[in-house]
């Protein structure tokens, strides 16, 4: 761990959950140092894990995903249209499965907990014309499920500096919460209720922490909270009881960098927030797990 980090570690017999993972993932094998996915599971719960909720991005994590949690307690999925999904895919391929992906939404209910990973991404997106595909699609995706009742989980990108796009110098797209701003707006435009929209890895600018905590929406703390202070600071300002933890494995480990991380360093979201908040790790498990459970529903077997 880097020096300057001084973050107690985790305490031992704390509660969590991991509200967003990926796992399983098509992993690239080479230099791939991480426990099998069935090991992730086991371990998860040994160590005070209550529930797992995975996340799908596309048709083949879908598939991945379904075939792993038969059979399997305490773990749960939200399905997911990724923006950078929307936006690598070849066009026709793109068409025909997100139609596939539709079908499944409205009529397979029962099998997901939750729509997402959804939103925008103008860090992958960079043109107009990719970005307006990402707000098309998002847009269809809430005209379609908008009165079903399941919770969204939205993945929101904001452009750096460096994600500028020349060709439209002054379009809205552009500015440091360009993103996160169309969000809201659409999320207005389509009348959805705030109170079932949370933000995973939330990122930021750090005035929306306070301001979509004040609407209701609950914000998500990444593992890697504990080792980065930016990630940290965007949250600073939310209340406890807006927040929930995640890992969003096998990215974002606490403190390493690379797709190194698994759902037990939940727990490392925990430490970041009782840090940040100045209260016990103990008082931040009950809250973050108490959110979770309420905001997905959660039916946890002991
Ligand atoms: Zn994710």
């Amino acid at each position: 761990m880097p020096k300057q980090i001084r973050i107690p570690e985790p305490e031992n017999e704390l509660s969590f959950i991991d509200v967003h993972c990926h796992l399983p993932f098509p992993r690239p094998k080479k230099n791939d140092s991480l426990p099998p996915d069935e090991i992730q599971y086991e371990q998860f719960f040994k160590i005070g894990g209550l529930y797992i909720i995975t996340s799908s991005i596309d048709l083949i994590t879908l598939d991945m995903i379904l075939n792993f949690i038969n059979g399997k307690e305490n773990i749960g999925f939200t399905c997911g249209w990724a923006p950078q999904t929307v936006t690598y895919t070849p066009k026709k391929k793109h068409d025909e499965e997100f139609k596939k992906w539709l079908d499944f939404i409205m009529n397979s209910q029962e099998k997901y907990i939750g729509i997402g990973e959804i939103g925008l991404d103008f860090h992958h997106a960079r043109t107009l014309e990719q970005r307006n595909k990402q707000v098309d699609i998002f847009k269809e995706i809430l005209e379609k499920t908008k009165n079903l009742k399941k919770p969204y989980i939205l993945h929101v990108r904001n452009p750096t500096e460096k994600e500028f796009d020349r060709d439209h110098p002054n379009h809205r797209f552009n500015a440091e919460d360009g993103a996160i701003k169309e969000i809201i707006n659409l999320l207005k435009e389509f009348n959805i209720d705030f109170k079932k929209i949370m933000f995973h890895c939330f990122s930021g600018p750090q005035n929306y922490g306070k301001s979509l905590s004040e609407k209701g929406c609950i914000l998500s703390v990444p593992s890697s909270a504990y080792g980065f202070k930016r990630w940290r600071e965007v949250t600073k300002q939310a209340p406890l009881n807006s927040l929930v933890t995640e890992t969003d494995s096998y990215y974002q480990h606490p403190y390493l960098r690379g797709p190194v991380n698994v759902p037990a360093n939940a727990r490392y979201a925990i430490a970041a927030i009782a840090f940040s908040h100045g209260v016990s790790q103990k008082k931040v498990a009950e809250i973050t797990v108490q959110n979770a459970i309420r905001f997905f529903n959660l039916k946890i077997k002991k």
